[in-house]
Parts: C-alpha cells; sequence; structure tokens
C-alpha cells in the first residue's frame, strides 16, 4: 500500500463540480481582482473566527508581514517567538526591519513557553508572536496577561490551525490581530497561495486593506502609505467559500482519526501529541528516539512522513546574525531530533490508517 502524507487529490475530486462551476464563474465574469467573491469569504472568516473583520491576502507570510506593518512594528524593535516553527514566522518579523526573539517551547504541547516570556522582554519588545503549532492553540490567557502588564500586542501566527478552540473562543479572536494561510496543505488550503487577517480592531483591517494596494486610498492613484501589492485572487476566493462549508467536518475527522491513533498507538514507545486545550491536528506529531530508522522502515512500506522541524529558527544559517548558540533552546533542538508526523487528513480511510498503525508496531516488535 502507498499512503502519502496528503492526499489532495482525493479532496479535490469529493468538489470537483462545486469547484469547477465557481471557477468558471470567475473566469467568466471577467473581475478578478477584488470582487464579490473576495468580499464574501472574508465576511465568512470573519463570521467564522468570530471576529469583526477579516481581510485577505496574497499568503499567510503576507499575512504576518501586514499585520506587523499595521501594527507600526518596524526597524529595530523585538517580537518574542517560538523557534519551533514554520520559517515564515520569524521571517515576516524580520522583513519588517525587526528581529525575533526566540523563547523556547513546552515540551508536551510544543507551543510558545509563556513562563518565560517575561525573562526575555526588552525596551524593544513591541509584541509577542505565538503561533499554534500543528493545530493546538498557545497558552493565550497568560499571554495576553504578560502583554497587558507590558504594554504589547499579541499576533497570532494561526497558520495551522483555523477552527481551533480556546476557553470556548475561536482561534484568531483570542489577540489583537491574527493571520492565516491558505497554503494548499493547510487545514484550509485553496489551489494556490492565499491567506486572511482577522481582528476587531477597525483601524487595523482599514490600514491593512490600503497596505495590500500599495498604500493606496478609497481613490485609486492617491497613496498614504507604503503598501505592498498582497491579495487574495477571485479564483482563489471562489474555491475557498466552497471548501469552508466542509471545513469543520474536516476538522472533526481529523480530530477523531487522531484519537483512533492515540488509542492504538499508546502502548508503542512513541510520545503522542498532547492535547491541553483543543487541537484541529493540522499534523499528527510524534516523537521517536530512533526516528531516521522508523521513518525508513516506514517508508519501505510505502508509507510517507514529514519532519516538522529538522532545524529550529534559532538555529538556521539565514539567523546567525542573531548569535543563538547551541543548546540555548534545549527543548526545541531536543525535539527537532525526534518529531515527525504521520499522515492524517480527512481523506486518509480506516484501512491505510490501520495499515500504518499496523507497520508502526512491527517496527516497535522487531
Ligand atoms: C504555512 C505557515 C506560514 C506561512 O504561510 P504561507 O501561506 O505559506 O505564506 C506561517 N506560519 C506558519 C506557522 C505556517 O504553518
Amino acid at each position: 500500500m502507498k499512503i502519502p502524507l496528503l492526499n489532495l487529490k482525493r479532496q479535490y475530486e469529493l468538489l470537483q463540480p462545486m469547484i469547477e462551476s465557481k471557477v468558471l464563474d470567475v473566469l467568466h465574469s471577467a473581475q478578478y481582482i477584488l470582487g464579490h467573491n473576495v468580499l464574501e469569504l472574508e465576511n465568512r472568516i470573519a463570521e467564522y473566527c468570530e471576529t469583526k473583520y477579516a481581510v485577505s491576502c496574497a499568503n499567510g507570510t503576507d499575512a504576518l508581514i501586514l499585520a506587523l506593518k499595521a501594527l507600526g512594528v518596524g526597524l529595530g524593535d523585538e517580537v518574542i517567538t517560538t523557534p519551533f516553527t514554520f520559517f515564515a514566522t520569524a521571517e515576516a518579523i524580520s522583513i519588517v526591519g525587526a528581529n525575533p526573539v526566540f523563547v523556547d517551547v513546552e515540551p508536551d504541547t510544543y507551543n510558545i513557553d509563556s513562563d518565560q516570556i517575561e525573562s526575555k522582554l526588552t525596551r524593544k519588545t513591541k509584541a509577542i508572536m505565538p503561533v499554534h503549532i500543528f493545530g493546538q492553540p498557545a497558552n493565550m490567557g497568560a499571554i495576553n496577561k504578560i502583554a497587558k502588564k507590558y504594554n504589547l500586542y499579541v499576533i497570532e501566527d494561526a497558520c495551522q490551525s483555523i477552527g481551533a478552540n480556546y476557553q470556548g473562543k475561536k482561534v484568531g479572536s483570542l489577540s489583537d490581530i491574527a493571520c492565516f494561510s491558505f497554503f494548499p496543505t493547510k487545514n484550509l488550503g485553496c489551489a494556490g497561495d492565499g491567506g486572511v487577517i482577522t481582528t476587531d480592531n477597525q483601524k487595523l483591517a482599514d490600514t491593512i486593506k490600503s497596505l495590500r494596494v500599495h498604500g493606496s486610498g478609497k481613490v485609486k492613484y492617491y497613496n498614504y502609505l507604503i503598501g505592498q501589492n498582497s491579495r487574495l485572487d477571485e479564483l482563489q476566493a471562489a474555491i475557498l467559500l466552497v471548501k469552508l462549508n466542509k471545513l469543520d467536518t474536516w476538522n472533526h475527522s481529523r480530530i477523531e482519526k487522531a484519537a483512533y491513533y492515540t488509542e492504538k498507538l499508546k502502548d508503542t514507545s512513541l510520545i503522542l501529541p498532547h492535547v491541553w486545550e483543543s487541537s484541529v491536528f493540522h499534523l499528527y506529531i510524534v516523537q521517536s528516539d530512533q526516528r531516521e530508522a522508523m521513518v525508513s522502515f516506514l517508508l519501505s512500506a510505502g508509507i510517507s512522513t514529514g519532519t516538522y522541524y529538522p532545524v529550529p529558527l534559532h538555529q538556521q544559517i539565514a539567523y546567525k546574525n542573531l548569535g543563538y548558540t547551541d543548546g540555548s533552546m534545549p527543548v526545541s533542538e531536543h525535539l527537532a531530533k525526534r518529531t515527525f508526523a504521520l499522515p492524517l487528513y480527512p481523506e486518509l480511510i480506516q484501512e491505510e490508517q490501520d495499515y500504518i498503525i499496523q507497520k508502526v508496531w512491527e517496527f516497535e516488535n522487531k
């Protein structure tokens, strides 16, 4: 049996007639930029995330950049974030001229360790950017408390966790501003690149609407800010409108399949995901002290896995200039040697999941 880490073809085939008719509508309309699909999607996302505003843009990285710019984070500022995430989290901070300041993660949730944040604050700290990693919300209660005490902004990197709840509230509504990605592999993905920003703050939403069209005002060719070109295409918005209707069902299915893995693998030597609040399981991440051997055993049985993340950001060559030494983020460094993802997606069928479980056990019993 061959099982990829993700099977987007299956998802597409399920929705093919609906998606194709919407795509054709857009092509026939010849309205490709900022038309009614984008507007409708933004309204639907705001409603879904329980925020007043949603502003779409070209991708999740731009969402982070636009959020930082709108908050006025820039040259010489510092933003607290996690080193155990996708590179774009810290990259966005650097792109606006600020510096990421890394705080190590919790060994069980893999989210930023809020207990260590205060010791990393300086007079240059402007914001905290927690990532809801692998689909599980960060400890937003503690993070918001610190932010309030020191007058800092909080920006959620929610790219991996659309639909997740924290204390009964939707991710994306838990801070000043939040950023999502519609990259095809995310829980809600389009057929290319896309992103969205959610906030309750009208001024921030208006600023981002301007920034995404070169800092233009309501009248074209009159520019008030140095912005960028970062819009979601009508085609992508039309596709996302079809898929958004499925998101809760898909997330539910991920949660069920994750619970099945956890039940069947609990007596192996693997360390399984620790759910402390709730998770929409963007990825099902396990730890093994024999990762390379297990991964290659599974691959020889036709099962693809993924390593998230092999290099913590403070050890990336691109961040050599920040001066972090090996051993400075011990938890992230430990995890980087041990974690990997088993295939988990709504379209994964029982027979495939049982096969994966069987192969993990075969490796265990070798
Ligand atoms: C995917 C992702 C991003 C970037 O999103 P893109 O749409 O690929 O630009 C940022 N942060 C995290 C945590 C992500 O998973």
